[in-house]
């Protein structure tokens, strides 16, 4: 790809590829009080609490801008300002849960584990014996700091158990990997238009389980995010409290009614898990090691270690690609040195391969035959 104008392919965790379609429905203006566009967020609400299997148990709670906004909004509306948060971390998402809930003031205590390990729920289970103050408990779904999956399904049982509640950041796996809150204990999701959902950036929403907002009043540290106001005022007025981003709510409706198309949750997440499967064989066979295990792994981003071949250079390595149409994903762990590709977004079978091919191109432009992170012993005297 040589022309600078051509759109390359997003192979990251978002903002990532969208559709023509998606894109396409962005070229209409909407009145935010007309009737159409009102309905249109009732449809859109509706469709994300069908998404976690919520019923009447659960409602949408919208908010403008990116997925953090949403977590933040999350946070200080659902943690009443007495409460105590027991934050699980194992990435960058995690820690910046805690640096929220510090900013907001609350009491929190922290339960980490490295990049590469998921969270264990029986540890969860003991720290919450150990200390009867911890009202809540925070875990990411999916952490893309390195792409490994936490088991939020047996979290949610050690903290239901003990009557505590469980807020989810779900961000990177929402509408790709199965969150059914009929069965995983939890007061509230978060996520964004922007991830597995292939909406644009701009919108994050809040899934939240009716009782438990309902006494939610008055948490809110801030007026914007106040997600309890927002809820109440979408419920009376059908609107939205400030202004809306219509054009990305108007995108995401058409992207919700293609997820929909390609048979919802489990159609979506089919395609990645396709998409990561010739993603991570393809890197393999060329000796590229990843960083978890397959078990671990969750099929939204992959994370493989350096090549040890001092003819590869990252930065050089990812412009070529990006020149071939190709934008990776970098970004460094503090447990490898590593870099990432995402496998979500309009993303095919054919462009997995044609990214793989665009790989092994450029390996061989820059004169790299190694690409595993061991060294190569005999390489010196070669
Ligand atoms: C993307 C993401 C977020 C939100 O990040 P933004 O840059 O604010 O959209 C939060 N948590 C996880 C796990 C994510 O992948």
């Amino acid at each position: 790809m040589t022309d600078p104008n051509a759109v390359p392919l997003l192979l990251t965790p978002g903002p990532l590829t969208t559709s023509e379609t998606t894109k396409r429905a962005m070229l209409r203006d909407w009145g935010s009080r007309d009737g159409r566009f009102v309905e249109m967020n009732v449809r859109i609400r509706r469709r994300l609490v069908d998404l976690v299997n919520g019923g009447d148990r659960f409602v949408a709670v919208p908010i403008q801008g990116s997925g953090t906004f949403a977590v933040e909004a999350m946070l200080g509306t659902m943690l009443p300002p007495d409460g105590k948060i027991l934050l699980a971390i194992n990435g960058a998402y995690g820690h910046r849960m805690a640096r929220i809930v510090e900013m907001l003031g609350r009491a929190a205590v922290e339960y980490e584990t490295a990049e590469d390990t998921p969270i264990d729920a029986a540890e969860v289970g003991r720290r919450l014996d150990a200390d009867p103050a911890i009202t809540h408990v925070a875990i990411v779904h999916c952490e893309t700091t390195s792409g490994v999956l936490n088991p939020v399904e047996a979290v949610a049982v050690e903290v239901a158990r003990r009557g505590r509640r469980l807020l989810i950041d779900a961000m990177a796996a929402f509408g790709a990997l199965p969150l059914d809150v009929s069965e995983v204990a939890c007061d509230a999701v978060a996520a964004s238009s922007n991830k597995c959902l292939e909406g644009v950036p701009g919108l994050g929403f809040m899934l939240a389980r009716r009782e438990a907002i309902e006494a939610c009043e008055g948490n809110a540290h801030a007026l914007s995010l106040d997600l309890y106001d927002q809820w109440r005022f979408m419920e009376r007025a059908g609107q939205w409290r400030f202004t809306p981003p219509t054009h990305v709510i108007a995108a995401f409706d058409q992207a919700l009614t293609e997820h929909a198309a390609e048979g919802g949750v489990a159609g979506r997440g089919a395609r990645y898990r396709e998409n990561c499967r010739i993603l991570v064989d393809g890197m393999r066979a060329m000796g590229f090691e990843t960083l978890l295990p397959d078990a671990i792994q969750a099929p939204i981003i992959v994370t493989f270690h350096m090549p040890s071949d001092p003819a590869f250079q990252f930065q050089s390595f990812y412009d070529r690609l990006r020149d071939r149409g190709f934008v990776i994903y970098p970004g460094k762990l503090t447990v490898a040195d590593s870099f990432r590709i995402g496998c979500i977004g309009q993303l095919h079978a054919a462009d997995m391969h044609n990214a793989l091919a665009a790989i092994a191109a450029t390996l061989a432009e820059m004169g790299v035959t190694h690409c595993s992170p061991v060294p190569v012993a005999r390489r010196a005297t070669a």
